[in-house]
């Protein structure tokens, strides 16, 4: 392509509201322009870079085993009603209403295609024999992301490969997963990634059932959680945190006293104002953090169709709900799907319980006052101030990292009084009951130094990435909810077993740049540059250089390079400035004194100086320098 005769709208100024590299170079690049906030042009080179991006990622799909097809964007709302993720999906879920004669349909923007494939399916297997089955496109998707940010990395309308699979057993789902996993590193690799796959929460068929693919860069919106022993990584949802001991046992050696802190309902507020309160300094880890939630078993849908008023006959309201109160070190923070799987195992034998998930919500003010606790001061030992009633319905779950008996500045159970000196042992066991209902579980985020998982003395570390793809073992949600199943040997009827698989291919463009650059500009891995080679002739208007240039441009598309041939009449230094911005791997300089001495200059992007060849030798030793860089390349991706 001659650069003359392609739009590639460099910019010489830093765009003023790009936060992070990526989407600073990929605008100054002129890959992308902003259309409005999320949706974005790819302009020439940002769409070549992308296109072969997903060129490599549909033939690792194609290796996988995966069969390509593609669905609409435009879905029937009722297909989200049926799998109840309109409601789930609330406000993501671009849907509207359009006319079609006196008719009004309701129509969604497709956020992802778990429903329409399992409808598909529904329609079109019905045997083990036609299983396995992956099936995968690669398409726009919809999202009114609450916050669209950083370029393309977040986008309300954006291209995903997304591949579904559909198994009659576990093995075979393992089985699929297993290679999907694998494409996945090999696509990652291929592109140029340095990626890291990291534990994510598991869904319905828990264990190591869902696993992201990170690219690490402190911009990054996700954070994750690695052992320094290399075998165990997490995303900060899912990550598990190694062994502590709680110890209650401590004797008090301090007097309980309480503090008056007005107006201090967060550690935040209450540590900022203690040199006042108690004129001495106060850390938030000092401090135990506990907030009281209400919990409760989720009626079945079946349940939900009943009257409601049928179902609690006989059955006094206060027995369909428990007041959790959770106790936390102050600088830590709650980690809500560990809370709610710890809930769910303690409440599993519980009457009420049995067979149903566990509702959880933040007390409310309100709920809260009208069961006696104070919200904003409540302390660890705030049963002893409920009515015997409220108590009785009262559970008390603690991070082990609370579990210590130091001297603790904690809530006093009335309002603006905070307590120094609380101890587990004097204030909350002794000479009361409540020990029995007291558990020590892992219910908080892990954080940078904590132990980790495995117990074999490593140690946590935290970093930031990018998720660039997601494997996830679905099982029955969807087939059951949209009658996907299949007959077995037997005649027999099951839901038919499902994996999804989703990789955001923007995602891979613009995680290239943000962690492939310098100051001057992109540096493209060879794999998915918009061009390979950048062909510059010094000046364009002499008529040797040109012919020599023309005949390069010609033999080197002949050998199928990918070339950019910078045609402009424009000085070498501004040219040479554009040439470092938009990162091509290697550039080919005719022209000036070299050429007068017979020679052309070869530079990849990140060398210092550039090679020098004969200008007869010089197409064949571009060919040579890319296929041994390619060869390289190749041998850092898994088998
Ligand atoms: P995130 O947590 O970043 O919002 P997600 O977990 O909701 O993403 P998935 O549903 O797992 O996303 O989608 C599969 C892949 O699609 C993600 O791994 C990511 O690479 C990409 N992706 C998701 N949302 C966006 C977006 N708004 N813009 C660009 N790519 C996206
Ligand atoms: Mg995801």
């Amino acid at each position: 392509m001659r650069w003359s005769q392609t739009f590639i709208p460099t910019l010489k100024e830093v765009p003023a509201d790009a936060e992070v590299p990526s989407h600073r170079l990929m605008l100054r690049a002129g890959l992308i322009r902003q259309l409005m906030a999320g949706a974005y042009t790819y302009l020439p080179l940002g769409w070549k870079a992308l296109r072969k991006a997903e060129a490599i990622v549909r033939e690792e799909m194609e290796s996988a085993g995966a069969i390509e097809l593609h669905m609409p964007a435009l879905h029937p709302i009722e297909l989200y009603e049926r799998t109840g993720r309109r409601a789930a999906f609330g406000n993501v879920l671009i849907n509207f209403q359009v006319a079609r004669g006196d008719r009004k349909v309701h129509l969604a923007l497709g956020p992802t295609h778990e429903e329409v494939v399992t409808d598909l399916v529904a329609h079109h297997v019905s045997s083990y024999r036609q299983l396995p089955l992956t099936l995968f496109q690669i398409q726009t998707k919809f999202r009114n992301e609450e916050r669209p940010r950083f370029g393309v990395l977040r986008t309300s309308e954006f291209l995903m490969k997304d591949a579904y699979s559909f198994s009659t057993s576990l093995e075979q789902l393992d089985e699929v997963y297993r290679r999907q996993y694998r494409a996945y590193c090999r696509i990652f690799a291929r592109a140029g990634l340095a990626y890291v796959p990291v534990e994510a929460e598991s869904g319905p068929i828990g264990g190591s059932a869902s696993h992201e693919f990170m690219v690490l860069t402190p911009n990054g919106e996700d954070v994750l959680l690695a052992s320094d022993k290399g075998n165990y990584a997490a995303n900060r949802e899912k990550c598990e945190i190694g062994e502590r001991k709680p110890n209650f046992e401590g004797e008090p050696t301090h007097e309980r006293k309480e503090i008056h802190t007005p107006d201090c309902k967060s550690i935040a507020d209450l540590c900022a104002g203690w040199p006042k309160f108690a004129g001495s300094k106060l850390k938030p880890k000092n401090t135990l953090k506990t907030l009281v939630f209400r919990v409760w078993p989720e009626l079945t849908a079946d349940e939900k169709k009943e009257d409601a008023a049928q179902l609690n006959q006989g059955m006094p309201v206060a027995d369909w709900y428990f007041n959790w109160i959770v106790v936390l070190r102050g600088d830590h923070e709650l980690n809500e799907g560990k809370f709610r799987r710890e809930l769910q195992e303690i409440h599993l034998h519980e009457v009420n319980f049995v067979g149903k998930q566990v509702g959880l919500r933040l007390m409310s003010e309100e709920d809260a006052q009208a069961a006696g606790f104070q919200i904003g001061y409540v302390g660890p030992d705030a049963f002893k101030y409920l009515s015997t009633h409220q108590a009785s319905h009262t559970r008390i779950i603690i991070d082990p990292d609370a579990a210590q008996s130091q001297f603790w500045v904690a809530g006093a159970n009335k309002k603006d009084h905070h307590c120094v000196n609380f101890n587990w042992k004097r204030d909350c066991i002794d000479g009361t009951s409540f020990r029995h209902i007291m558990h020590v579980r892992d219910i908080r985020n892990a954080v940078e130094g904590d132990p980790s998982p495995k117990n074999d003395g490593g140690i946590l570390h935290e970093s930031r990435g990018i998720e660039v793809g997601h494997v996830f073992k679905l099982g029955t949600k969807y087939s059951e909810a949209l009658g996907a199943t299949f007959l077995d040997e037997k005649e027999q009827r099951h839901p038919i077993i499902m994996g999804c698989y989703g990789i955001g291919v923007n995602r891979i463009i613009a995680a290239a740049a943000e962690t492939s650059h310098d100051e001057n500009g992109l540096i493209w891995p060879l794999a998915i540059a918009p061009y390979e080679v950048l062909l510059i002739p010094l000046n364009v208007t002499d008529a040797e250089v040109m012919a020599t240039a023309n005949r390069y441009y010609d033999e080197l598309r002949a050998a199928g390079v990918d070339v950019l041939f910078d045609d402009r009449d424009a000085r070498p230094g501004f040219k040479f400035k554009d040439a470092d911005l938009i990162g091509i791997p290697l550039r080919v300089v005719i022209g000036g004194r070299g050429l007068q001495e017979g020679q052309v200059e070869i530079k990849w992007r990140t060398a210092a100086e550039p090679e020098k060849a004969p200008v007869e030798a010089g197409v064949r030793r571009v060919v040579e320098m890319l296929a041994a860089r390619r060869a390289e390349d190749a041998r850092g991706v898994p088998a």
